[in-house]
């Protein structure tokens, strides 16, 4: 087990109904704390990049216009073994399989809709991390 840090976004549909305060509660509740955090309206072309792993599934558009909808909060979370307590925390993409006491299964409206988003691993973390933060915004 090692002290890790993840990229976390709390996504439009969160931002929209003032759930930042209950989602960041979960993550602290389960040992995460937010090193970093900025609420940002992301353009659809930022978005593109960021997901750009997606790019040939069905739902990428939507997915796109989705994340550039409304404000997001991005932040930085850090603990033992954060990468997959988050994914844990989050609970599964489609709310309807997602685990009781879950982000996604108190809070996400639909499986694109889903309140959160998590690095899936230490490598994509890195890189998603450098995407939003400067190394003198991550503050532990
Ligand atoms: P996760 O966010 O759990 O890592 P994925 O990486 O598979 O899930 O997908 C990225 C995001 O794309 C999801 O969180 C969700 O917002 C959206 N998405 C995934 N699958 C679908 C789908 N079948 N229909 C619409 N949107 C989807
Ligand atoms: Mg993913």
């Amino acid at each position: 087990m090692a002290i890790e840090r993840t990229l976390s976004i709390i996504k439009p549909d969160a931002t929209k109904r003032n759930l930042t305060g209950k989602i960041n509660a979960k993550f602290e509740e389960a040992g995460l704390r937010i090193v970093a955090q900025k609420r940002i309206h992301l353009t659809k072309a930022q978005v593109g990049t960021f997901y750009a792993v997606h790019k040939e599934r069905p739902f990428y558009d939507e997915l796109c216009e989705f994340m550039a909808s409304e404000p997001v909060v991005v932040q930085v979370l850090e603990g033992e073994s954060a990468i997959t307590r988050n994914r844990e925390v989050m609970g599964a993409t489609n709310p309807s399989d997602a685990a009781e006491g879950t982000i996604r299964a108190e809070f996400a409206e639909s499986v694109g809709e889903n309140s959160v988003h998590g690095s899936d691993a230490p490598d994509t973390a890195a890189e998603e991390i450098a995407y939003f933060f400067a190394g003198l915004e991550l503050v532990g």
